[in-house]
């Protein structure tokens, strides 16, 4: 029987969850009417800007990113004191969550500036 969190949920509305997990979500979701009804919760919560990936994770974990912000933060685009608090975030308490939304990121997400970003951001697909 699979079990799925709400940040697992949340990630799927944001198309963040790792294929195969995903996957394995779409299919359960098939078959289960209460995880058909928790997204369908999350997702009106989401939209009504109630509740977002980065909120709910907060409550877990030190302060997550949305990818929206990370995106910004790799074009260069966020001030100096939001930057300092993603670096540390990524590179001090090394957050998996946060460096895996990087990872997942393509070109779109990181267009938008021609700046070149130099970090430890090791796995950073260029
Ligand atoms: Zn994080």
């Amino acid at each position: 029987m699979a079990d799925f969190t709400n940040e697992e949920l949340l990630a799927w509305l944001d198309e963040t969850l790792p294929l195969e997990r995903s996957s394995a979500l779409e299919l359960h979701a098939r078959q289960s009417p209460e995880i058909r009804e928790r997204l369908e919760s999350l997702r009106q919560s989401r939209d009504q800007g109630g509740l977002t990936l980065g909120e709910i994770w907060r409550r877990h974990r030190i302060g997550c990113f949305s990818r929206d912000v990370l995106a910004r933060h790799l074009r260069g685009e966020t001030g100096s004191g939001l930057s300092e608090q993603i670096q540390f975030h990524l590179e001090t308490i090394e957050c998996v969550w946060c460096r895996a939304t990087i990872e997942s990121m393509n070109e779109t997400d990181l267009t938008r500036t021609t700046r070149v970003f130099q970090t430890s951001l090791g796995g950073l697909k260029t």
